[in-house]
């Protein structure tokens, strides 16, 4: 791998940092003790690189946030970046208010 290369696909396609977070975002695998962050290539692999442990990802849009990063743990969503917490997040609040009135 040439400097700057975080992955390369198998079909040969080498990605730096900056590449790699230009490719669709397929989703985060989070094993024991490891977190990778996949990607869709060009070719239509799947590809996973691991994350560092001090960053999360977004599961609305794949970004990467760091450790001082406003971010927000949905119960079902996961980590959500606050722009998308926004989009999701709100909606989210409502239901939960909703579903905490008691039955008439
Ligand atoms: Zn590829
Ligand atoms: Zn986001």
């Amino acid at each position: 791998m040439s400097a700057g290369t975080v992955k390369v696909c198998s079909c040969g396609r080498p990605f730096d940092h900056a590449q790699w977070m230009k490719l669709p975002f397929a989703g985060v695998l989070d094993g024991d003790g490891e977190k990778l962050d996949l990607r869709n290539c060009s070719c239509h692999s799947t590809i996973a690189l691991e994350l560092p442990e001090s960053v999360s990802v977004c599961t609305g849009c794949g970004r990467w946030l760091g450790a001082g990063e406003p971010k927000v743990c949905g119960e079902t969503s996961g980590v959500l970046c606050d722009p998308c917490a926004e989009t999701t997040g709100v909606v989210v609040r409502i239901v939960r208010i909703i579903r905490r009135r008691p039955a008439a």
